[in-house]
């Protein structure tokens, strides 16, 4: 009984499937709410869904926190789970400067 989804509202940041041709075993494509791009969804995430997470793309979540960056919010805006953010920026960084 250990992890058990908060209840609040989780955002989750997908790849899209564009971007990502061999996703985690098991995922399944799912729609970011805001662009409709197809992202990949893990299935250690299946659950957060089911139970109301809303799903962005990694562009849609970007956007999403620079804008609460510019109001002055918590990185955790949103519901993004702890260091999700992080893990997202350096993403971005490496999606930028591809080597
Ligand atoms: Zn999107």
């Amino acid at each position: 009984m250990s992890n058990i989804p908060p209840r609040e509202p989780v955002t989750l940041v997908c790849h899209p499937v564009r971007s990502m041709a061999h996703p985690v075993a098991g995922s399944v494509p799912i729609r970011c709410k805001q662009c409709e791009t197809p992202v990949w969804l893990s299935p250690t995430s299946f659950d957060r869904v089911r139970l109301g997470a809303s799903v962005l793309c990694l562009a849609c979540a970007h956007r999403e926190i620079v804008a609460a960056e510019a109001r002055g919010e918590p990185p955790e805006w949103g519901g993004f789970l702890p260091g999700q953010v992080e893990e997202l920026k350096r993403e971005l960084r490496d999606e930028q400067n591809p080597t």
